[in-house]
């Protein structure tokens, strides 16, 4: 498994529970042992978890899996018909069958460079250097208003710092959630005392010799700002991948059985698979997927005949809202509250009318989820 995260540990767990009993080699680039990032927008950048709760797993489990962790050592190539991988300290690491499972990095900024008072999050170490310099600072401004830019704006609003949210969406989650739903987003994010720019990218970032001091519009305002983050998406990490000669295009693109060559799949953000329910490639940047096709591609890799094809999920927290979104609502789709409503603060919404395709709850995510059983692969796919 190369990548020692949800999809490289979850593809080990699962090969494992199936009950492969040979050697089990997980590399990954950072020195920790796995984690999980949902927390680290949430609990850890809030300061509610010691950055040490986010692991995956204990010791013991990750002993009790009997695998190797080779930590703190990249893979720069990978040869697939040899099935080794090279790594970036000299190891050359032959297995049977390789995992692709790297996930993904963040866009920066034109100009961005090494600026003092820019971050991106992704590593937990991200998280720890965001935390303490949002503990400083008074005005934050945030580009990006997708998932992770509101998660983030969010966070740093709860934690007192006057916030600035802005990005290219009409609305924050608009892309994600339908202009419906991403309006009361927007609504939620203002009676918090979120500052909001929608619909505008960024002109450039202002500074004062190597420090951010805050981010120009297009329309000329400057925000001024002690901490800027920037989650303006990201691109997936295959880029050790190119002289491989497997198809990279925004990712590992692999079959139905989410593999890639002969004997090499992938998993997680990093997979682009052929979906057979929606009949096109599809990539997938969430948690539960990171899981569920780790166990796909371990499925496989015991000669199974596994075509993933699940009903997309993902989850996210803003502010006190708990967001579940089933499927991938499509731009323009009609919406209809099917329980609770909008002015009570919990509500389940049914995407395209008479044939749904995708259902999210709002604070319900037990009733959401019943509903989410009406989707099939297909409809869901179809988005
Ligand atoms: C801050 C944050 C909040 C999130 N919140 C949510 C949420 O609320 N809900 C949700 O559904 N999803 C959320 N996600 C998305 C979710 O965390 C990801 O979908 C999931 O982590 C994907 O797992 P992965 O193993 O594919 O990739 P990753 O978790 O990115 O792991 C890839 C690993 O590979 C390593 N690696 C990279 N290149 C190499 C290399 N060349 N050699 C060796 N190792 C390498 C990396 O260091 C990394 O540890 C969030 C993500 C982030 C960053």
């Amino acid at each position: 498994m190369v990548g020692a995260s949800a999809a490289g540990l979850g593809t080990a767990e699962a090969l494992r529970r199936k009950g492969y009993a040979g050697r089990l080699t997980v590399l990954g680039a950072e020195h920790r042992l796995p984690y999980d990032r949902p927390p680290l927008s949430k609990q850890v950048l809030s300061g509610a978890w010691e950055p040490e709760r986010a692991g995956l797993r204990s010791r013991d489990a990750l002993d009790a899996l009997d695998a190797e962790f080779v930590l703190g050592d990249a893979a720069v190539s990978l040869d697939p018909a040899a099935r080794t991988v090279r790594t970036a300290a000299g190891r050359t690491l032959g297995a049977e069958a390789v995992v692709l499972a790297t996930g993904l990095r963040p866009r920066r900024l034109p100009g961005q460079g090494d600026l003092d008072g820019v971050h991106v999050l992704r590593t937990l170490d991200d998280a720890v250097a965001l935390r303490g310099a949002l503990g400083q600072a008074r005005r934050v401004v945030v580009v990006g208003n997708g998932v992770l830019g509101a998660e983030v704006a969010a966070t740093a609003a709860a934690s007192g710092a006057h916030t600035s949210l802005v990005g290219l969406q009409p609305a924050p989650l608009a892309e994600q959630l339908g202009e419906r739903v991403g309006g009361l987003v927007a609504r939620l994010h203002a009676r918090n005392g979120v500052r909001q720019y929608h619909g505008t990218g960024v002109e450039e970032l202002v500074h004062e010799q190597a420090r951010a001091t805050g981010v120009r519009l297009p329309s000329g305002e400057v925000l001024p700002a002690d901490v800027v983050v920037v989650a303006v998406g990201c691109t997936p990490a295959t880029e050790w991948l190119v002289t491989s000669g497997l198809r990279l295009d925004d990712g590992v693109v692999c079959d139905a059985r989410c593999r890639a060559a002969d004997g090499v799949y992938a998993a997680g953000d990093a997979a682009r698979w052929y979906h057979e329910g929606l009949g096109a490639h599809v990539r997938l940047e969430n948690r539960t997927n990171a899981t569920m096709q780790a166990g796909a591609v371990a499925a496989n890799l015991l000669g199974g005949d596994v075509a993933y094809a699940p009903v997309p999920y993902f989850w996210t927290d803003q502010f006190d809202v708990k967001i579940q979104v089933f499927g991938t609502p499509r731009p323009g789709a009609e919406v209809a509250l099917v329980e609770g409503d909008e002015e009570g603060g919990r509500f389940v919404a049914v995407y395209g009318g008479g044939r749904p395709h995708a259902v999210l709850g709002w604070n319900m995510a037990k009733q959401a989820r019943q509903h989410s059983r009406a989707l099939s692969t297909t409809g869901a796919a179809a988005a």
